[in-house]
This record gives C-alpha cells, structure tokens and sequence, in this order.
C-alpha cells in the first residue's frame, strides 16, 4: 500500500516548559495539536510546576537556545511563531536575534511576567528589552491588563485608558495589540479583551465572566490558537476571533487535574 502523506502548516513556540502539563509549551503544543497544525518547540527556560504553582525554575544556556532555532531552520517551513515565558534580559535579548536571523513567520509575543500563582516568570530588568528588541519583530502583543500596566508604567482602570495604553504600545512598533481583560464591567459581569490593529481600526471583545480558577496556561493557548490560525491562512482578526472562542468553550468545560489552578480542556 503506498504511503499516505498529509501536510500539516509547521508553528513554533519559544517558551518555558510547564511540568505540569497545562500551561507554557505543554499548554502550546496542545492548543497546536487541536488547530491541526504542526507544533515545534525552542525551550528557553523549564519549571518545575504543577497546578499549585511554580517551584523553581531555570533558564536554558543561550547557546542552546541558538541551536534550537538553527535546527528548525535547517528543516522546516515555520509559518508562524510565538514567544512566551522568557526569564530574563539575556533570553530575551537571545531569542530577538534568533527571530531576527531566520523566517519563522509572523510572530505572536505573550508577554509572559507573572503566573496566575504569583510566580515571577520574567524579571523586571527584562521588561524594557522586551520593549526595546522583540516588540519592534511583532505582529501582535497580548499583554493582560497586569503585563499592560508594567509596560505602561501606569494602572489602567477605564476603557478609555486600555485604549490609550494600546495605542502607546503600538507606537513602540509592534503592528497589532490586544490587551487582555481590558475592562471587566462589573454591573454586567462581562469581561472584555482591547484589539488595536495596525491600520488603526480597533474593537473590544466581550465574554461572560465564568466564574472559575481552572484557567491556567489561557494566556498561552491564546496565543499559541492565533499563531496556528495564522500559519493556516487566517487573517489576524479570523485568527482573534476563533482563539476566543477556543478559550471560551476551554475554559466553560473544565476537567479535574491537580489541587491548585487546573488546565484548560483541549478536547473541548
Ligand atoms: N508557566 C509557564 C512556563 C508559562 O509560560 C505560563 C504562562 O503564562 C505560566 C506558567 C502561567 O500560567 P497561568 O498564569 O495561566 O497560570
């Protein structure tokens, strides 16, 4: 019988490993999996982790983090990237020049700082190379409202101030930006996501609150659902929109693992 070759778009994630399987590149290659696109992986720093928190992490050697980019290189078709949990000034600074060296695609930066737990997942000295070096390579930034704020160096407490604050860091070169949680009305319960997009039409995306705290890793499946819509084709706002509602229907059907703050349901 001859062999039946199926051709799957090829997405990269340079992240930090979650051991506990629900958020990080775990989280990524999961969400991947479920697109139906091929997942690759740079590991820039591992946790030990579970649903209760972060225990310890550690970075990964630059070098190793070079390799990891030329091997892809030499052979795939990235069509698509994103970044997450970076560490630290030296990773992100190394993960900049690896994006500026080859093609993967157009890239997705999650801005990950802090776990949901509490977990200091990048250092503060990082966040003005973040700035400085990987928002000026970025199709979309997805700061949440916390991650927002630092980069703004203020608090964001009104739709016209999340408003404002996007326009702020889209003047920093990144084409594209959502920002997460943007306002969260409390008459209506309604939690609301900010997308400002490179030619300067922009609109709010509105979801009922679910009241819930298995909603660890969202931020990375939401990011790494965009990059995969992306490879397949989508337009950014197709790609916004299908990852929202593969949040929703993640987070409305929620599964049993672990004591803490348990995953996201991928099968959902
Ligand atoms: N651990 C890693 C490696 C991550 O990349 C992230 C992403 O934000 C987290 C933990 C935090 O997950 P959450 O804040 O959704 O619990």
């Amino acid at each position: 019988m001859e062999e039946q070759i199926n051709s799957f778009p090829q997405v990269l994630t340079l992240a930090g490993t979650d051991s506990g399987g629900g958020a990080g590149i775990m989280a990524d290659l999961k969400t991947m999996q479920s697109r139906r696109v091929f997942g690759t992986a740079v590991v820039v720093a591992v946790t030990a982790q579970n649903t209760i928190g972060v225990q310890r992490s550690m970075m990964m050697p630059t070098e190793m983090i070079d390799e990891q980019c030329a091997s892809l290189a030499a052979d795939f078709e990235i069509k698509a990237c994103k970044t997450g949990m970076l560490g630290d000034a030296v990773r992100v600074h190394c993960v900049a020049e690896n994006l500026r060296k080859y093609d993967f695609g157009p890239l997705i930066v999650d801005p990950v700082m802090i776990a949901k737990g509490g977990a200091q997942l990048l250092a503060d000295d990082a966040i003005q190379t973040v700035k400085d070096e990987l928002l000026p390579l970025a199709t979309l930034v997805t700061p949440n409202l916390v991650e927002a704020e630092r980069f703004v160096g203020r608090k964001l407490q009104t739709k016209a101030e999340v408003q404002a604050a996007a326009h702020e860091l889209q003047q920093l070169g990144v084409q594209n930006v959502m920002i997460k949680g943007g306002h969260l009305d409390l008459a209506t319960n309604e939690a609301a996501d900010y997308v400002l997009f490179a030619d300067h039409t922009d609109l709010w995306l509105s979801s009922p609150r679910i009241k819930t705290k298995r909603t660890h890793g969202t931020g990375d499946t939401l990011s790494s659902c965009m990059a995969a819509e992306l490879a397949k084709g989508a337009t950014l706002k197709e790609a916004v929109y299908t990852a929202k509602a593969y949040i929703q229907a993640a987070i409305a059907n929620t599964i049993q693992v672990g004591h803490g703050h348990g995953p996201l349901n991928h099968w959902a």
